[in-house]
C-alpha cells in the first residue's frame, strides 16, 4: 500500500497551479491609461478571432406588435456569413425619444423570449418569466427602448444540425470555436457589436445613452463587451461577476466561460476595470451558489480600486439582492436611473 496521499483527480492539480497564479496585466495601480490598452489588447487576444470585414447587417423586419408598455419588432441581421441574429426592438410608449436604449442579453435558458414576456414557438402568447428576467419589459416600463439578442447555442440560436447537438447547449460551439482560433464569448460580443451597428440605423435611440445589461450567461457577454466596445456607456450585469478563482474555476460552469489562459493575464475585476470610467451596476444575489457574493465581493474590490484610480470613484456600484441566481429589478433599476441621469 503507498504510504503517501494521492493525488488523481485534474482539478487537485488545477487548484494547485491556480494558487501560483500572478496575473501579468491586474491593475496594481500607477497610469491607468497605459494600463488599459496593455490589458484592453490581450483581452481581445483572448477572446480569438473576429471577421476581418463586417458585411452588410441586410436588417428584415419579422413582425411588428403593440404591448401594454410599447412597440415590438422582430428582426433579423447578418452577424457574419452563416450568422443572423433575431432580435427584438423595443420601443416605450410613455415618453417621447430619442430614448436611452439597452442591449438585453438572457443567459443559458431558452432564450430571448424571455425578455419580452412571450412564448418562445407561439410569440403572441404571454409566457411567466421568473427572476426579473423580462429585461426589455423592465427597461420598456422605465422610458427605455431595448435591443434583445439571441446569442448563439441559445433560444432561436441553439444547435439544430441534429449530428452536432449535445447534452450541454454550448458544447459543441465552444470546442469548435477554439479550433478556429476563436471563442463562443468572443462570437457573442461580435454579435453585440453588430448590434450596435444596427442601433445607430434607428433615429429613435440616443447612442451617447446605449447600455448592456444580462443575467448570468448575458451577464458574462456584458462584462466583456463592456470591456471592449467603446460604444456602450453603461452596463448592469447581473449574477456573472466574482473572482475566476472563487466562481468559474471553483464551481462547474459552462464551458464558454473558460477562456484560453486568462487568468496567467487578469481577474474578472481587472476586466470589467477596463470599462472606467463609465458606469456600472454589478448585481449579485446573497445567496447565489454559482457565483458566490465572497467571490463577487473580492472581484468588487479589484474594480473599485480601478475605479477610483481612473477618477471615477463612486461610478461603480454593487447591488445585492435577497436571493439566489437572478436579476433583481426593483434593487437595482433605481442605481442604473441615477447614472443615466447624469448622461441625459
Ligand atoms: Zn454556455
Amino acid at each position: 500500500m503507498p504510504s503517501e496521499e494521492q493525488h488523481l483527480s485534474p482539478s487537485l492539480n488545477h487548484q494547485h497551479v491556480m494558487k501560483g497564479i500572478d496575473p501579468k496585466l491586474a491593475y496594481s495601480g500607477g497610469d491607468c491609461a497605459a494600463w488599459r490598452r496593455r490589458l484592453r489588447r490581450r483581452v481581445r487576444a483572448v477572446l480569438g478571432d473576429t471577421p476581418a470585414k463586417r458585411v452588410p447587417l441586410n436588417p428584415r423586419t419579422l413582425w411588428k406588435r403593440d404591448l401594454p408598455l410599447g412597440s415590438v419588432e422582430k428582426i433579423i441581421f447578418t452577424s457574419e456569413p452563416y450568422a443572423d441574429v433575431p432580435a427584438y426592438f423595443c420601443l416605450p410608449n410613455k415618453s417621447s425619444g430619442p430614448f436611452p436604449v439597452m442591449i438585453c442579453l438572457q443567459g443559458h435558458s431558452t432564450g430571448m423570449h424571455l425578455s419580452i414576456g412571450v412564448d418562445r414557438e407561439d410569440e403572441t402568447k404571454p409566457f411567466p418569466v421568473q427572476g426579473d428576467r423580462d429585461f426589455a419589459l423592465g427597461c420598456m416600463a422605465r422610458g427605455f427602448a431595448a435591443l434583445c439578442i439571441e446569442q448563439r447555442s441559445f433560444g432561436e440560436r441553439r444547435e439544430l444540425l441534429q449530428e452536432r447537438r449535445s447534452k450541454d447547449m454550448c458544447h459543441e460551439a465552444v470546442v469548435q470555436a477554439l479550433l478556429l482560433g476563436r471563442t463562443l464569448v468572443g462570437e457573442r460580443v461580435y454579435d453585440v457589436d453588430r448590434g450596435l451597428d444596427y442601433l445607430e440605423s434607428r433615429p429613435e435611440v440616443d447612442m451617447r445613452r446605449v447600455g448592456c445589461m444580462g443575467n448570468s450567461g448575458g451577464a458574462t457577454v456584458t462584462i466583456y463587451a463592456s470591456a471592449l466596445l467603446p460604444r456602450i456607456c453603461f452596463a448592469m450585469p447581473s449574477c456573472g461577476f466574482a473572482t475566476y478563482a472563487g466562481s468559474i474555476l471553483s464551481v462547474s460552469h459552462c464551458a464558454d466561460n473558460y477562456l484560453p489562459g486568462m487568468l496567467k493575464y487578469a481577474d474578472m475585476g481587472d476586466v470589467l476595470g477596463l470599462f472606467a470610467p463609465r458606469p456600472v451596476v454589478v448585481v449579485a444575489g446573497r445567496d447565489d451558489d454559482i457565483f458566490p457574493l465572497p467571490a463577487v465581493r473580492e472581484a468588487f474590490e479589484q474594480l473599485e480600486r480601478i475605479y477610483k484610480a481612473a477618477g471615477a470613484e463612486g461610478h461603480c456600484h454593487l447591488v445585492v439582492g435577497n436571493g439566489g441566481h437572478r436579476f433583481y429589478a426593483e434593487d437595482a433599476w433605481p442605481v442604473l436611473l441615477g447614472e443615466v441621469a447624469r448622461l441625459a
